[in-house]
């Protein structure tokens, strides 16, 4: 069926936006088809963002848990800081080819909206960016940025007025401003074609990783790991891989505090299948069917739901899912920064924490390839605090 990744996915959204989804839709798989389009998304891509970005090979990480290979995928280095401006930037272009001319999104920890800011800065867009109260003071220097940028940051107040609510808030001003206005989503999470797009725009980070890793190694890695938040550095580093039979793919989510409902924000591991932001896929739920109130140290995994392709890849047995603890992602946002001069985002710095663990697994000889999505500069508050009171 169109827009399912198995029985995950497809279209819950007010009947009001059908046709703009359907727009958005024909218009993104024409523009993807187009070598125009692609030879300047090309250029942005090289000369805004900074791709390609390099494989690092971490020799003290590797010396450090004395077992297998452990390299890095650079998404830190791009502009701005992490993977999300490889979305961001490829839905401007196409809501600039759509006529478009207001652009809107919704942010957590930020990030989102920066990089959303940041393409509308470039492209001249009127900018306005949906983000909870709660989030709003967590991340001041990202609202900062983004006023910066040009960007219109709406408070949102509703509920735990994080994430989830500034998410609900950007689709009602979508259903509203639907004719003049293109709702970039950050992750491949939303209704489709979002998690197809958002996989087709990300997928760039894969591609380039495969080859690279070809050359500088002359093989494949034996394991390949990414963090999952709503999923989509995950499935642009994955798609890649997804026909290699011989390279096991490991996503990463967030346990928080441990494994009770309300503790963390592991939507794979610790949820079941609903109905969330448009689409069906597994979500954090109360004993009532309830979206559960989620916990992480880092504010980019902090979400109850996760996209549909992973509820497949996962179903399917694919992809192996894990979750790895607060504790556990700070210690390794440390050790990277210790021993690689490379300070990561919090959110791969879960990536990293499992990947010490498969590196011993697998043992000299063995490979391991992580994806790398963000800089940590952000989160040093986060970590200061967590080392101060032991909660994040
Ligand atoms: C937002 C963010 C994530 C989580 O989002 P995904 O869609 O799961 O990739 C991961 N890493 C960084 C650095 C982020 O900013």
């Amino acid at each position: 069926m169109k827009g399912r990744f198995g029985p995950y996915g497809g279209q819950y959204v007010p009947e009001t936006l059908m046709s703009a989804l359907e727009e958005l839709e024909h218009a993104w798989l024409e523009a993807r088809d187009d070598p125009q389009f692609q030879l300047e998304l090309a250029g942005h891509r090289h000369a805004f963002v900074g791709r390609p970005t390099p494989i690092y090979a971490a020799e003290r990480l590797t010396e450090h848990f004395a077992g297998a290979t452990i390299h890095l995928k650079r998404e830190d280095l791009c502009h701005t800081g992490a993977h999300k401006l490889n979305n961001a930037l490829g839905q401007a272009l196409l809501a600039r080819r759509m006529g478009k001319t207001r652009i809107i999104a919704e942010t957590g920890a930020g990030q989102h909206g920066v990089a959303t800011a940041t393409v509308c800065a470039r492209f001249g867009f009127e900018c306005v960016v949906y983000m909870g109260t709660e989030d709003m003071r967590r991340q001041h220097m990202n609202v900062r940025r983004m006023k910066l940028l040009g960007a219109s940051v709406r408070e949102v107040t509703a509920g735990s007025a994080t994430l989830k609510e500034a998410t609900s808030e950007a689709i009602r001003d979508w259903v509203t401003n639907v004719g003049d206005t293109h709702y970039i989503i950050g992750s491949a999470v939303g209704p489709h074609p979002y998690p197809q797009m958002v996989r087709d725009l990300q997928r760039v980070i894969g591609d380039e990783a495969r080859d690279q890793y070809l050359v500088a190694e002359g093989r494949l890695p034996d394991v390949v790991v990414a963090c999952v938040g709503g999923g989509s550095n995950a499935i642009g580093m994955f798609t890649a891989f997804l026909g290699d039979p011989n390279v096991r793919l490991v996503g990463v989510e967030a346990l928080g505090r441990g494994s009770e409902v309300g503790s963390n924000a592991a939507s794979l591991v610790a949820g079941r299948p609903g109905v969330l932001h448009g689409s069906y896929s597994y979500l954090l739920q109360d004993a009532e069917g309830q979206v559960a109130v989620t916990h992480s140290v880092s504010a980019g995994l902090d979400y109850p739901g996760v996209g549909p392709e992973h509820a497949f890849l996962k179903d399917l047995e694919r992809v192996d899912y894990v979750a790895v603890d607060d504790m556990a992602a700070v210690a390794a946002f440390r050790l990277c920064t210790r021993l690689e001069g490379i300070m990561p985002a919090l959110e791969p710095a879960h990536a990293l924490a499992q990947a010490g663990l498969l590196a011993q697994e697998l043992g000299p000889g063995g490979r391991v390839l992580v994806c790398l999505s963000g800089r940590g500069d952000k989160d040093m508050d986060s970590v200061e605090e967590f080392d101060g009171d032991g909660t994040g």
